[in-house]
């Protein structure tokens, strides 16, 4: 493997499939079994859910809602989120732990950026919730700050694109995949990845990012193994 020790964000709306909110259940299971796959050859796993599926601040806050108010109802999204992920991966039979960045002892784990670390070498998938724990910021930049904080060889970002293209590649079909794109060449071309405080906190602690596929059968496994799947950003 190239990798022992991934972070792996997942957005809320992968979850969606295909309907409009929510949780798809086939969905989730695809994506517990592909995280088995990598967990059974010994690579350590951390995820990273977003909340996008059921709530964003920023919508809310176009509605009129404090947008504190609307950020915390994100966050919460994320922590349903990731025990409906906990529970889809129990089911495949790995063992997990759920750690919030916001407290809510009855239901997950506070984030204890050791016991974490210690969850994983025991071979169990710690599922991060809650954010950052902060309204303004994104789940993007809480799988960056996670991946840092427990020292992760990567973060994979699995989406339902494959890669990073010179423009957006469902609206035009010329755009052209990169394979490699280094972070200032990211900024350099306006290309979206993450959003910028996410990126640049990535940038700043020299932590790779590659870009993938992940409703492809057998992708996660492939990036974890070094093949050349996605766009991976670097130095
Ligand atoms: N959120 C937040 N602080 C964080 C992470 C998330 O306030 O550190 C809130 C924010 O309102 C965000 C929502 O939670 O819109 C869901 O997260 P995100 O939009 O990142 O989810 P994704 O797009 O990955 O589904």
């Amino acid at each position: 493997m190239e990798f022992k020790r991934i972070l792996l964000k997942l957005s809320g709306e992968a979850l969606m499939g295909n309907r409009q909110y929510g949780i798809d259940p086939e969905r989730l299971a695809e994506y517990a079994n592909e995280v088995k796959k990598v967990v059974d050859q010994g690579v350590q796993v951390a995820i990273v859910i977003g909340g996008g599926n059921i709530f964003r601040g920023v919508a809310g806050a176009s509605t009129g809602m404090d947008r504190v108010q609307g950020d915390h109802m994100g966050m919460l999204a994320t922590v349903i989120n990731g025990l409906a992920l906990q529970s889809a991966l129990e089911i495949a039979g790995v063992q997990t732990r759920l750690q919030s960045a916001i407290k809510i002892n009855e239901v997950a784990e506070p984030f204890i950026r050791r016991r974490a670390i210690r969850h994983m070498e025991k071979g169990r998938v710690v599922i991060f919730g809650g954010g950052t724990g902060n309204p303004y910021f994104t789940t993007d930049s809480a799988a960056v700050l996670r991946a840092i904080e427990i020292d992760a060889d990567v973060i994979l970002k699995g989406t339902r694109v494959d890669g990073i293209y010179t423009s957006d590649p469902e609206k035009n079909k010329d755009a052209v995949k990169f394979d490699f794109i280094t972070f200032e060449d990211v900024i350099r071309k306006g290309l979206k990845v993450m959003d910028t405080t996410a990126f640049t906190l990535s940038q700043e602690n020299k932590l790779p990012i590659i870009v993938f596929d992940m409703n492809k059968e057998g992708n996660l496994m492939k990036v974890v193994s070094g093949e050349t799947v996605g766009t991976t950003v670097n130095l």
